[in-house]
């Protein structure tokens, strides 16, 4: 698949710029072996040091022959048992550079990513991305997201320079990986439906042109989600384009606005365990389960808007009580009071949201129901309860009126604290 990146940065309706600071995508059976003519020309003919970062298992299905057809390359294999874009890795990793590293390559899925885009940022030189699964839309980030000293942060990065993804590796990949990655993918119907209301609620900048980019690769991935799921390369490869595409348009915007809403809060509510257990499962599962339940609220709140069936509530500022009474930890509490000391529900009138109730419920009217998504996300294989992800049914409602807290982020979710329904 051939993907030109300066239609992306091309002057936009939207009136305002959309840098693009990745510069190469290889994304095609066979594009590994590419490698070296591509350190044949501008800019990376002036790389003599690069380094390989893997694990074990993504030596094995990729590190390898990144290192075999690049002689002069340099090997980091970490141990990818309880591997995490910890303090701990990225210590491990940057005592294995040697001084002389001026390009680091990172051939492993989301961990791998985030400890190489970090030290690259540390040291000040570029990245490649070699993706072994298409598992996650976060390949391009410019931030990474780390836990550090236990803490789950988001920190700053740099964006890959190239990304070159081998079908051939990536449609190989476990396939509970690439589920994960459908889920990651279908949490953009609720991210862009969030980011509409909230621009017509607000008025906050959105790109109608971006909407239309990811929403187009979303649609094209929901026509291939068998072939996904017996791991066709074709189809695969479509995925892997969508997830890049999807990073593409964090880019061009500046931030994640285009690729996390309420679905994201979801999971990030379960990520950093405030008000539930540890749990063993990937980004995108965590994702598509949050879609479900965000879907399944927006379109029963819909109903209800449609029928007149509310009133406004007069809006207190956040729900101190109710969090002080969920939230185990004071340090995450805190957290989230810093987060939310620019409180988006104050940059709302409630009384211009009524007239603004038809364009929001058109936008509903666009997002799949509950049921559609399910099914979408059966034929890929990807998880859908909160069962199957280790949460107990009884973290359902809690997590609805807590989880827009855990951006200052406005999304539809957030902004029905600010109504009440008669039943
Ligand atoms: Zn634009
Ligand atoms: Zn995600």
């Amino acid at each position: 698949m051939n993907i030109d990146l300066s239609e992306f940065s091309a002057p936009c309706g939207c009136g305002k710029e959309h840098p693009v600071l990745l510069r190469d995508i290889l994304l095609e059976p066979g594009a590994l072996k590419k490698l070296p003519q591509l350190f044949e020309r501008e800019p990376y003919r002036g790389f003599l040091h690069p380094v390989v970062l893997c694990d074990e298992n993504t030596y094995l299905v990729a590190g390898r022959e990144v290192l075999r057809l690049l002689p002069n390359a340099y090997g980091v294999i970490l141990n990818p048992s309880g591997l995490h874009a910890d303090e701990r890795a990225v210590e491990e990793a940057e005592g294995k550079f040697p001084t002389e590293t001026d390009l680091l390559l990172a051939v492993g899925s989301g961990s791998i990513h985030d400890i190489t885009r970090y030290c690259a940022h540390k040291r000040g030189i570029p990245f490649f991305s070699v993706p072994t699964a298409a598992s996650v839309d976060g390949f391009v980030s410019t931030v990474a997201a780390m836990t550090w000293h236990e803490f789950k942060k988001t920190m700053p990065a740099v964006s890959p320079i190239c990304v070159i993804a081998d079908t051939e590796v990536f449609a190989k990949a476990p396939q509970r990986l690439t589920a994960s990655g459908v889920s990651d993918l279908l949490g953009k119907f609720t991210a862009l439906a969030d980011w509409s209301i909230a621009h017509i609620v607000t008025g906050e900048y959105l790109c109608e042109r971006v909407c239309q980019l990811e929403l187009r690769a979303v649609r094209e991935v929901c026509g291939q989600l068998e072939a996904i799921h017996r791991g066709e390369t074709e189809a695969c490869e479509k995925l892997m384009y969508a997830l890049l595409l999807s990073g593409i348009a964090m880019q061009m915007v500046g931030n994640s606005r285009p690729a996390s809403g309420a679905e994201h809060h979801f999971s990030h509510l379960w990520e950093i365990e405030a008000i539930s257990p540890h749990i063993n499962a990937y980004h995108g599962e965590k994702v598509s389960v949050g879609l479900l339940i965000a879907a399944s609220v927006y379109h029963r709140a819909g109903e209800q808007l449609a029928a007149g069936n509310y009133r406004f509530k007069p809006y207190t500022g956040l729900e101190l009580e109710l969090l002080q009474k969920e939230i185990r930890s004071k340090a995450i509490l805190d957290e989230i009071l810093l987060e939310n000391a620019d409180d988006p529900l104050l940059h709302v009138h409630p009384e211009e949201l009524a007239g603004k109730i038809p364009r929001i419920l058109a936008v509903l009217s666009e997002l799949p129901t509950e049921q559609e998504l399910r099914r979408l996300l059966d034929l890929a294989g990807c998880k859908t309860t909160l069962a199957e992800i280790g949460l107990e049914e009884s973290i359902r409602e809690p997590s609805i009126l807590i989880s827009p807290y855990m951006r200052k982020r406005l999304t539809f979710l957030r902004l029905l604290k600010l109504f009440e329904f008669m039943a």
